[in-house]
């Protein structure tokens, strides 16, 4: 059986993280994406075990004491945690999972599942991440500004990732995910999908 992969997908809150993956899943039906649970309530169009799993603070807490979660984290003033059970079993069925989640999780898992693909999605600027932060116009500005200020301290850990990968023209972005995901990785623990540069800022 081919071997599984866990993926991690990280960067900062507005990134472009749902749409590029949404994108990738398109193209590749076969690919798994973890379905988190969340004490977020959820926005419009959201569905319950679709989006997230949204339970309430105990129940959070709960499967956090009970082992369930391969890692959690608060972000903005809610809980997120992956369930490890579906995780596990995917990737032991040599599925490909992806993990779309933020830093503080990231890291947790790069700690505990070394062998996971850690991926970190930039934006062009940080003027431009702002814009896109408003454009979906989704939160409130208080939700803005707490997650601008974290997008700060996220973007200066990209460089704790695999491979780093900057959402300007969006087909680019897409095209270098996809090379990222099924890339191999050769015997210096290195990828052979082009590594971005990181731009300067
Ligand atoms: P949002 O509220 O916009 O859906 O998500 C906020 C942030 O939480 C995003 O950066 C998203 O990637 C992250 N996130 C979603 N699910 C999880 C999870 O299970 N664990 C962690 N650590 N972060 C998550």
């Amino acid at each position: 059986m081919q071997a599984g992969q866990l993926i991690v997908f990280t960067g900062p809150s507005g990134v472009g993280k749902g749409t590029l993956l949404r994108a990738l899943c398109q193209r590749h039906p076969e690919l798994c994406v973890s379905i988190s649970a969340t004490t977020r309530s959820p926005r419009p169009g959201e569905m319950d075990g679709t989006h997230y799993y949204f339970v309430d603070r105990p129940k959070f807490d709960r499967m956090v004491a009970d082992g369930e979660l391969l890692e959690w984290a608060e972000f903005a003033g809610n809980c997120y945690g992956t369930p490890r059970a579906a995780v596990e079993r995917q990737v032991s069925q040599g599925q490909f999972v992806i993990l779309e989640i933020e830093l503080q999780g990231a890291r947790q898992v790069r700690q505990n599942c070394p062998e996971a693909r850690t991926i970190f999605i930039l934006p062009p600027s940080f003027d431009e991440l702002e814009r896109r932060l408003r454009d979906r116009a989704s939160d409130s500005e208080e939700a803005i500004s707490r997650r601008l200020n974290i997008a700060k301290a996220e973007i200066a850990a990209a460089r704790e990732f695999d491979i780093q990968i900057v959402n300007d023209d969006f087909e680019t972005a897409l095209a270098q995910l996809e090379r990222a995901v099924f890339s191999t990785a050769d015997g210096n623990g290195s990828f052979d999908s082009p590594l971005e540069t990181l731009r300067e800022r």
